[in-house]
């Protein structure tokens, strides 16, 4: 399926936030925590109204093998659990903390005893981990598998998506974290091959990480080139171990497992201390927005109240992202919550966010040059406009990672990303996989 070299594109990479050190967002009179800030079964809450909690308290318990527990990120009073709709359409229920003002600890958290692989894991769990690059898959479920199937563990600290710099300042500012993760790795997984994969115009990180790393056996500091999606999990893959996931399958059928770099800071912090996924750091950006920086704000913390801590808007936003422009959603209101997976809020002002009306497809193949995996954009998007399922599952539309380089190149400005997701949704809810 794949060439020798995988596509990429050149996309401006706007990282005005490399050097803002992040700053602290303490003061929230309340937070709204969702019960599925995950991939798999919600959390169910198991607090109720008038509860008190502190940081770390335990409000949901993981819904299944494919969950992760949630946690209170501030200390103070459940005022209420109720149903919240989520920015992908769906809905959850969500935990609603009243700050008693103390951001108080629980007294209980202790890190934890990792004595072998099961406990290792089930610390994992414990801590809440998720995918923090975005995906929001339970890190936990990711990492049971059997050690001897692993040949290579690959952090992903290619932050390719413009603007965004979160997992850049985890690896500057918290390179001990990163190590204390990477050596429970290296100790549960014996036989794999570390790569940290980081973009070579992060030159800090790569040094940072180089330092730190260097006396881990078998750990290695890749340089990639900066083109996007370096971080796309297979072209990391590709990239790295010249390995190919096979169709329909997980990387660990490749023998890989990758993590984010900020995913494993936080899995060493928790070893290291056994305080739970309580808050996230986030890169708030975006031509409307007055002060871009990176903001440490605890899950559950309103996108508004997260914008105007960093200073507002200089002009009105006309689109709001939680995440990159290229991969980000679009928010419908502020009233949303940052959940674990939020690494970015980002919001433009009309002359970025307004799209060009689209024309028609003058067949320059240019699409097609830039796809990672080798996807027909184009063949897709008639398909999906045909609801020609046969042809979509020919043209295997359910591999395509949503990277949305086929857009960016495409002169006629057709959105063929949003065209491809349809037509995965249109299989999906038609049963066909
Ligand atoms: S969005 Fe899908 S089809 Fe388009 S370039 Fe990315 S992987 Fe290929
Ligand atoms: S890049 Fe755009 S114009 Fe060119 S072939 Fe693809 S869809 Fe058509």
């Amino acid at each position: 399926m794949l060439a020798k070299f995988l596509q990429s594109v050149h996309v401006p990479h706007h990282k005005n936030t490399k050097y803002s050190v992040p700053v602290r967002f303490l003061d929230v009179k309340t937070v709204t925590i969702p019960m599925s800030m995950h991939i798999g079964a919600p959390a169910k809450p198991c607090v109720k109204p008038g509860d008190h909690v502190k940081i770390g308290t335990l409000i949901g318990e993981a819904g299944g093998f494919v969950s992760a527990p949630v946690h209170a990120s501030i200390s103070g009073t459940v005022k209420r659990i109720e149903d919240m709709l989520m920015s992908n359409g769906g809905s959850c229920q969500a935990v609603v903390i009243e700050s008693d003002g103390l951001n108080e600890f629980d007294e209980n958290l202790k890190a934890p005893e990792v004595t072998d692989f099961d406990s290792f894991i089930q610390a994992v769990r414990d801590s809440g981990a998720v995918g923090l690059g975005g995906a929001g898959f339970p890190t936990s479920v990711k990492l049971k598998v059997d050690p001897n199937r692993v040949d290579y563990i690959l952090i992903n600290g290619a932050e390719c998506e413009p603007y965004i710099t979160s997992d850049t300042h985890s690896m500057v500012h918290h390179p001990e974290r990163i190590l204390a993760g990477l050596k429970a790795l290296r100790k549960f997984y014996p036989k794999a091959q570390i790569y940290v994969g980081i973009e070579n115009n992060k030159p800090e990180a790569i040094e940072v990480m180089k330092t730190y790393t260097h006396e881990l056996e078998r750990c290695e500091v890749k340089p990639l080139p900066s083109s996007y999606p370096q971080g796309g999990e297979k072209v990391l893959i590709y990239n790295t171990t010249g390995r190919v996931v096979p169709e329909g399958k997980l990387p660990i059928d490749a023998g890989c497992i990758v993590l984010n770099a900020t995913t494993i800071s936080f899995i060493g912090k928790y070893l290291m201390t056994g305080q739970p996924l309580t808050t996230k750091s986030i890169t708030v950006d975006g031509s409307a927005i007055a002060e871009p920086k990176n903001v440490i704000a605890f899950i559950g913390t309103s996108v508004k109240d997260l914008l105007e801590f960093a200073g507002g808007f200089k002009e009105e936003p006309k689109k709001v992202l939680y995440g990159g422009p290229m991969m980000g959603i679009a928010m419908p209101d502020l009233d949303k919550p940052i959940m674990k997976s939020t690494n970015a809020i980002l919001a433009f002002n009309e002359k970025d966010a307004v799209l060009p009306e689209p024309t028609a497809c003058i067949h320059c193949g240019r699409c097609v040059d830039a796809c990672p995996l080798n996807l027909m954009p184009t063949e897709m998007e008639h398909a999906c406009e045909k609801k020609d399922f046969e042809a979509l599952k020919k043209l295997k539309v359910n591999l395509c990672m949503e990277c949305g380089s086929c857009s960016f190149v495409c002169p006629a400005k057709r959105n063929l990303v949003e065209s491809h997701k349809l037509a995965k949704q249109l299989l999906r809810e038609a049963g066909i996989r």
